[in-house]
């Protein structure tokens, strides 16, 4: 029974449902942030939560047909390469998953090694292309920025063998309000968490938590208890952005403007179908493209698609659509690429 409860929360938590609608004023008299509930949830900056009921959710879940599962080549990285990095580069993990190497700190955002994005090991939405590397063969990471609660983002197991592999010296876990209890439960203990726009300052980089439009969940019980953010890595000039998950929203134009001369930014760009269900939280790939028109960063890579079947469109659509989407706006496509699971991209510009 509990596995139920937990898968159905866990089913609930990947894809946007919501059953509780909070869109009362926030009460500025007792002077807490807009975003945050007299109730302990948290909201997303136009004052709502994505606002799906459970019934939704259900009539989704029962209409569908799931997309089949395809095959996609899987690259091993160059060990050399990873291990000595020439110049500032990215791996694609495959999902939201990267190792970001700049001026000789290696970051990982939303790393996932699983077999599947569930709190269950034998059921849930399943992994279709394996992680091109182990987490053995990953370099010292020094931090590692989750981006919100969803099992397909904060994975317990990756983040236990991430903390015990570096036991004596860990990476430092930066996770949006509301997480760090969570990673404690794990044994974690190096945890920063960050309301939106806070920043921490660790060892030459710059890490600030920002808006984003989604929501959080792991359990029936716990519906946007944590916070969700995107990630903002300063590392000398270097200027990077995680999207993690997100509707299209106008978080972005905000961003590009306060936070400007984003060099290289992660969008997602699958998750979106059926649209009537999946809009809030996720965008499409011709949205991806106007959030990176709005955060104005100079490069952009397609993430969050081509591993795990979580919505109804097809596993390899997202980017046929981008590729149309930046066609439609003039945007070269070498602007805005997808990577091959394990391809490491190399950010020449800059150095
Ligand atoms: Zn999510
Ligand atoms: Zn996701």
């Amino acid at each position: 029974m509990k596995s139920a409860l937990l898968l159905l929360g866990s089913l609930a938590a990947a894809v946007g449902c919501a059953a509780i609608l909070h869109d009362e004023p926030a009460d500025l008299a007792e002077n807490r942030p807009a975003h945050h509930m007299p109730d302990g949830t948290f909201v997303n900056t136009d004052g709502k939560a994505i606002s799906k009921s459970f019934t939704d959710l259900l009539r989704w879940r029962w209409s569908r047909t799931e997309p089949a599962p395809q095959h996609f080549d899987v690259i091993h990285p160059d060990p050399d390469v990873i291990a000595k990095p020439a110049i500032t580069q990215i791996t694609w993990l495959g999902h939201s998953a990267f190792l970001l190497q700049v001026k000789g700190k290696n970051i990982l955002t939303d790393p996932h090694f699983s077999k599947r994005a569930s709190p269950l090991s034998f059921l849930g939405p399943e992994r279709i292309v394996e992680p091109p590397m182990t987490i053995e063969e990953l370099p010292h990471i020094d931090a590692v920025v989750i981006s919100h609660n969803h099992y397909d983002h904060l994975d317990e197991a990756s983040l236990t063998e991430l903390y015990s592999r570096q036991q004596d010296n860990p990476p430092l876990f930066l996770v949006p309000l509301g997480l760090k209890e969570e990673l404690s439960g794990y044994g974690i203990d190096q945890v920063v968490e960050l309301d939106w726009w806070e920043f921490h300052e660790y060892e030459g980089m710059t890490l600030t938590a920002l808006p984003v439009k989604h929501w959080s969940q792991r359990t029936f019980f716990d519906r946007n208890k944590s916070l969700w953010a995107g990630w903002l890595i300063d590392i000398e000039d270097f200027r990077f952005f995680h999207t993690g998950d997100s509707g299209y929203s106008d978080d972005f134009r905000k961003i590009g403007e306060d936070y400007p001369d984003i060099d290289l930014a992660t969008i997602p760009i699958g998750a979106y179908d059926p649209r009537w269900f999946m809009k809030d939280a996720h965008m499409s790939p011709e949205e991806a493209v106007q959030t990176f028109i709005d955060l104005k960063a100079e490069k952009a890579i397609g993430m969050h698609w081509g591993t795990f079947i979580l919505t109804d469109e097809e596993m390899d659509e997202p980017p046929v659509r981008l590729a149309e989407a930046l066609r439609e706006k003039g945007i070269e496509a070498s602007n805005f690429p997808v990577m091959g699971h394990g391809e490491i991209y190399q950010v020449t510009h800059l150095d």
